[in-house]
């Protein structure tokens, strides 16, 4: 039998690192198997539903590399399957037409609250069969009184619900549209899913939904409900513990890697292995290794991976996901050849691409001041001679690689008979404007021969103006 999962989030919002973390453990249960993985967009909920949603779902996915391989269904296409689906319960006996007007139901359910009843729908309808004129009705589901309904889940094991603590639910509203449980047990059986792999806040609908497939005559798919992720606060992780959607992550210079592999030993492990290549997610993952327990988010953890990421990642490539974090700063490195150099002076340093990026500022920026202190210790007039020095080597030197760079400080060092910290440091403020840096014969690189020239004689200049301050 083939596997087939999905993932079926419903676009009211962001794309919660939650869902993602429910989409990886679908892909991944999927990719193992060598199964399908379906995406289902949930959009029945018209008033919370926005199209922006949905965009933010699949470009969130396309990002994370989850690729789908049927779909993206929506369920608002898929109306007349539904209806279709109602009315086979309703032919069978197993739903019925309700009558009952919401302030009467509410009455109802008063007297029975003050009854110490429980207040669920009392079942009125259920045997009536006459169609009343000009009435409006939702369609409810029989829902059996007696007996245990059993959900045998991958991950919790058996879980008992007790038939009679459940409502003749709402399977169809009276403005025709279907509801929830009925869509997604229509669409799970009619899509063949075998797995149902999501969230436990869905575990209260699950045996409403294996009556549904019974009722249908259908065997219901294996569940594994995978606890919820928590803050450090142990309450269930919101916004007031960080940022939760995937595009603020992206936003901030995550790597997709970071984030997958951090999501995916979010409540499930293989040996005390920290560090999974896609690859070897998919070769390992199982659900028996996903723990019963809640995992905790752990932000510090996300950040280790994506500063080993980053470090992983080949230059070139690392230079084209730099790119818009350096536009978003106001500077056009598009076509920049100097890049794959940049980052690879910056990338054992950082922790995002965001820093990445303010990190390489400097490259970029030419009209910066000084640091005031750096400028006085460094740029005075005994280094003048040294700099024009520095500056006439390097303006011969072809190719302008690290090698040659360090051959020219070499020299210089030789003639002058200085150490290399007295010649790198002004020429480190020189083409910065501070004293830190990366090393200097690799930012000189990666700044490239143009730049550097016109950085050192501004700096040379500078130095003319302030002697001659001085001398006045
Ligand atoms: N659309 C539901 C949600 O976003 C998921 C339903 C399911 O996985 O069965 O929570």
């Amino acid at each position: 039998m083939e596997v087939r999962t999905r993932f079926a989030p419903s676009p009211t919002g962001y794309l919660h690192i939650g869902g993602v973390r429910t989409a990886l453990f679908n892909w991944l249960f999927a990719r193992h198997n060598k199964g399908k993985f379906i995406l289902r967009i949930e959009d029945t909920d018209t008033g919370r539903s926005t199209e922006e949603a949905v965009n933010v779902i699949l470009d969130g996915m396309k990002w994370l590399d989850l690729e789908w391989d049927e779909g993206p269904f929506f369920q608002s296409k898929r109306l007349d399957i539904y209806k279709e689906h109602v009315e086979k319960l309703l032919s069978n006996g197993m739903a019925y037409r309700c009558y009952c007007s919401a302030e009467e139901l509410k009455r109802r359910k008063e007297e029975a609250f003050k009854k110490g009843l429980k207040p669920k729908y009392d079942g009125k309808c259920r045997d009536r069969h006459d169609k009343p004129e000009g009435v409006s009705c939702v369609v409810r589901f029989k829902s059996p009184t007696s007996g245990t309904t059993v959900i045998r889940d991958m991950i919790r094991g058996n879980v008992y619900f007790d038939n009679s603590e459940l409502d003749d639910l709402i399977i169809m509203r009276s403005d025709g549209m279907p509801t929830y449980n009925l869509c997604v047990v229509v669409d799970d059986f009619t899509m063949g899913i075998t797995h149902v792999i999501r969230g436990d806040d869905h575990l209260n609908n699950t045996p409403r939904q294996v009556l549904l497939y019974n009722a249908f005559g259908n065997k219901p798919p294996q569940f594994a409900h995978v606890s919820m992720i928590l803050g450090d606060d142990k309450a269930r992780l919101s916004k007031r513990h960080g940022a939760t959607s995937v595009t603020a992550y992206r936003d901030m210079g995550y790597l997709p890697e970071a984030l997958i592999n951090y999501l995916a030993r979010l409540g499930w492990s293989h040996g005390d292995q920290e560090i999974f290549s896609m690859k070897e997610l998919v070769e390992h993952f199982s659900l028996e290794n996903v723990g019963k327990s809640s995992a905790v988010f752990n932000p510090e953890k996300l950040i280790w991976l994506n500063t080993h990421y980053i470090k992983e990642k080949d230059n070139e490539e690392l230079a084209g996901l730099l790119l818009p974090f350096i536009e978003k700063m106001g500077y056009k490195a598009e076509g920049d050849k100097r890049l794959p150099l940049i980052v690879g002076t910056l990338k054992e340093r950082v922790k995002t691409l965001e820093e990445m990026a303010s990190s390489a500022e400097f490259y970029f920026k030419d009209d910066f001041e000084y640091d005031g202190k750096a400028e006085r210790k460094f740029l005075k007039a005994e280094n003048r001679e040294l700099l024009i020095s520095i500056k006439n080597g390097l303006s011969f030197l072809e190719p302008f690689d690290h090698n040659g760079v360090e051959g020219v400080f070499v020299k210089v060092m030789e003639e002058t008979e200085k150490k290399l910290g007295k010649i790198a440091q002004p020429v480190r403020v020189a083409l910065t404007g501070g004293t830190v840096s990366p090393g200097i014969f690799e930012t000189i690189e990666a700044m490239g021969k143009e730049k550097t020239l016109m950085r050192l004689e501004r700096a040379i200049e500078k130095i003319k103006e302030s002697v001659a301050v001085q001398d006045v």
